[in-house]
């Protein structure tokens, strides 16, 4: 035991002396270089997406280092019931879009990250074809959580927050999570890892095993909690 801690202690001695002299690891095990979404994720990307959150240039920089098209939206005013700010319009990525949607900043990033580096491998290893259609019921909607009159309010009232329903291959089959998440086929199995995956990548996850709200699509969002159901 004391000769690890020695050894780590002369590790870390030496890391800063490089460090010192200029050294600096490659960005993707850099913690403070930006996160560059076409890497692969490792133990640092969690932390590298959090510190998006509050920080709008960063986050904009991992955002050109996405696959995603996309549109600056301007600021809505102060007054406004459910004001934004530093949202984008999401119009495409990989695979195109049922229709473009508002997002947060770190939502964007963390989509880019989910389909680049979750939803494609997953549907090539398990379907053998790429997604080239992800149907979504929506992000931006004022409202408080399950709609209710009073209590917090959503995700996604913030744009934080997108809800998908389904995704099309490129042989034109249509997997729908309301008719597809049961079962033991292909389509249930491809739907379940997806499920995985997004946990990896979203903060919360929430899906038809979680409540009957969520019969027909997985809920993801990018705020405080880390949920995965
Ligand atoms: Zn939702």
């Amino acid at each position: 035991m004391k000769v690890v801690l020695a050894l780590l202690g002369v590790l870390v001695l030496a890391a800063g002396q490089a460090w010192h002299l200029g050294w600096r690891p490659p960005a993707q095990w850099n913690p403070l270089a930006p996160l560059d979404v076409s890497q692969p994720p490792n133990w640092l990307t969690g932390f590298k997406l959090k510190r998006l959150r509050d920080d709008p240039a960063l986050c904009q920089q991992a955002l050109q280092s996405s696959q995603l098209r996309y549109r600056a939206q301007a600021d809505s005013p102060a007054s406004a019931k459910c004001p934004l700010s530093n949202v984008w319009r999401i119009e495409g990525g990989q695979a195109r879009l049922s229709s473009s949607f508002l997002a947060s900043c770190p939502l964007a990033v963390a989509y880019a990250l989910f389909e680049r580096h979750g939803l494609q491998p997953v549907a090539q290893r398990v379907l053998g074809q790429p997604v080239v259609q992800v149907d979504h019921l929506g992000s931006f909607a004022c409202r408080n959580v399950y709609n209710r009159k009073a209590g917090r309010l959503s995700q996604h009232a913030s744009a934080n927050a997108l809800d998908i329903a389904g995704f099309r291959l490129r042989d034109g089959q249509r997997i729908v999570l309301a008719r597809d998440w049961q079962g033991s086929g292909d389509k249930a199995v491809f739907l379940r890892e997806v499920r995985q995956a997004a946990c990896e990548h979203f903060s919360t996850v929430l899906g038809p095993e979680y409540n009957a709200a969520h019969r027909d699509h997985f809920h993801v969002d990018m705020g405080r909690w880390q949920v995965c159901r």
